[in-house]
């Protein structure tokens, strides 16, 4: 009898650990925990992790962060974040559920950030709220507007032939040292006082190069209004695998909030081959020029993201510039094939130009811009002309023309007016034009007004003339920037300090 009511001690300690049981809450995420297998170069293996997802967050011995990247039958990859060097075999790793944040805000502009938002400009920290996930999707297609308003660049030859809109993708491509960076920050320096936000990122450059960016940004009041994110080349392969996502959710949180917003990215063959780097220590499998196969996908994702908003959603922007260095100019190598495949345009850089003083040294055949006519000014519209057509023509004719050849008097007149134009499109570096101020040199370049002055005397005369019409002439200039069109009577009265402003400049030269 005793036995029915009597609980043994096996039954007592059964039911406690019972009552114990049922206070537990079963929540799977606490249980996927693993194990790093093998670190190095920025690059962990871990055994366990049954439930990771790709792209998650993973947390290892409770201090530094890792991505998942490569989803095996028993094995996952990841990249390490923080700290590549400390990680070692035998650390308990824990997957988190989220996906990498970035801080986002307007509080981000003015400051110079790496890859994780954390700040490194020595200003103190940041304190913001607000985070975004670094990879999101891009706007649906019914979520988008046209890209129909401009974003001046302040270049002339870009702004005149290969114009850029707000919400458009347009590449910077050329051979090293052919002035890709320097075009991109003027872009940037231009965009002051126009209320467009502007994020500048930096991957695989060196900490000088980075740092003399910033110093011109600071000097110019650009840095008020722009983020600076950076991945130099002596950060791991994963910062700099990062670094453009960071900067793009920074920039997307400004254009869904209605804004207007620039993002650079300095340069994407780095982050390719930053991207090569990772792949091949997670083995995946090497294809073209070794890159992995997943490349085209890397790039694409993050361009897409640019967009310009409909007006339901805000009508924000997001302009982008990307660069890519090519070797030797040879756009038809891969990474470069896949960028302008991706992009809506892209403005090409060639070292013969630069190298022969044409600075900006764009080449015009081969830069196009597929969106961008519809988004000019009317008034450069029709300034510009033949523009294109009489540069191209005279490239071609001047290459005869060296070889001492009799030319005729049409051809001649075609050169003359070519190297004309070609000059005035000459702009020395953070030397940026108005709308007005291009109207006016397009105007003069396009109806022969210059044919008197000497052909290496243009640029300097131009740009004086400019500088003269803004310290005597400030209204007629106001009138057309604020019209964004040169009137016939404007262009008289330009004509007419023109005459005069000749005289006196070669005047007083000869004197
Ligand atoms: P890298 O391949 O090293 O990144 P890059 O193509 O970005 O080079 P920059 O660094 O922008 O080229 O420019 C190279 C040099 O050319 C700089 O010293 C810069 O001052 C000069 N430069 C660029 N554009 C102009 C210009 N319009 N007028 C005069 N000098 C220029
Ligand atoms: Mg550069």
């Amino acid at each position: 009898m005793g036995n029915q009511t009597e609980k043994n001690d096996y039954q007592i300690v059964r039911e406690n650990f019972a009552d114990k049981l049922a206070d537990i809450s079963f929540d799977s995420k606490n249980y996927s925990t693993g194990r790093v297998d093998f670190a190095g170069d920025g690059v962990v293996r871990i055994v366990g992790l049954p439930n990771a997802k790709y792209g998650e967050l993973l947390d290892i011995d409770g201090r530094y962060r890792a991505i998942v990247l490569d989803l095996e039958e028993s094995e996952v990859g990841a990249i390490v974040l923080d700290a590549v060097q400390s990680v070692s075999a035998g650390m308990l790793v824990k997957s988190t559920g989220q996906i990498v944040e970035v801080p986002v805000g307007a509080e981000m502009f003015g400051r110079v950030i790496a890859p994780l938002g954390n700040p490194i400009d020595g200003l103190g920290s940041l304190e913001i709220s607000k985070s975004r996930p670094i990879e999101a999707s891009a706007p649906m297609i019914f979520d988008r507007g046209r890209v129909n308003e401009p974003l001046q660049t302040g270049i002339l030859a870009v702004d005149s032939m290969i114009p850029i809109g707000k919400g458009q993708r347009e590449l910077i491509i050329g051979d090293r040292q052919t002035g890709k960076t320097s075009m991109a920050v003027d872009i940037i320096l231009n965009q002051k006082g126009k209320n467009v936000y502007c994020v500048y990122v930096s991957v695989g450059q060196k900490s000088s190069s980075v740092s003399n960016i910033v110093h011109t940004l600071g000097r110019f009041g650009a840095l008020e209004y722009t983020c600076v994110v950076c991945a130099t080349a002596s950060d791991s392969a994963p910062l700099q695998y990062i670094a453009p996502f960071s900067g793009c959710a920074i920039a997307e949180e400004m254009m869904y909030d209605g804004k207007d917003v620039l993002i650079v990215y300095d340069d994407l063959s780095k982050h390719a081959v930053a991207y090569r780097a990772m792949s091949l220590l997670l083995k995946r499998p090497p294809g073209r020029e070794a890159y992995p196969g997943d490349i085209f996908y890397l790039h694409s994702r993050l361009l897409e993201r640019a967009a310009k908003l409909d007006e339901k959603h805000g009508g924000g922007s997001m302009t982008a510039i990307p660069i890519v260095e090519t070797l030797a100019g040879d756009i038809s190598a891969y990474v470069p094939t896949n960028v302008i495949s991706i992009t809506d345009g892209q403005i090409y850089l060639e070292s013969e130009l630069f190298n022969a003083g044409v600075r900006p040294a764009v080449n015009v055949g081969l830069s196009v811009s597929r969106v961008g006519g519809s988004a000019q000014f009317d008034g450069i519209r029709r300034a510009s002309g033949k523009l294109r057509l009489d540069l191209s023509q005279y490239r071609e004719l001047a290459v005869f023309a060296q070889f001492g050849s009799e030319l005729d008097g049409a051809t001649s007149e075609i050169l003359a007016k070519g190297a004309r134009i070609a000059e005035t499109l000459k702009q020395p570096l953070r030397c940026l034009y108005d709308v007005a101020h291009e109207m006016i040199i397009l105007h003069l370049a396009m109806n022969e007004l210059l044919k008197d002055v000497p052909v290496d005397k243009v640029t300097e005369f131009v740009q004086s003339f400019i500088e003269f019409l803004d310290t005597d002439k400030a209204d007629i200039v106001k009138e057309i920037s604020d019209n964004k069109l040169l009137s016939l009577e404007n262009g008289f009265l330009i004509e007419d300090e023109l005459k005069e402003f000749y005289d006196f400049y070669f005047e007083d030269a000869a004197k």
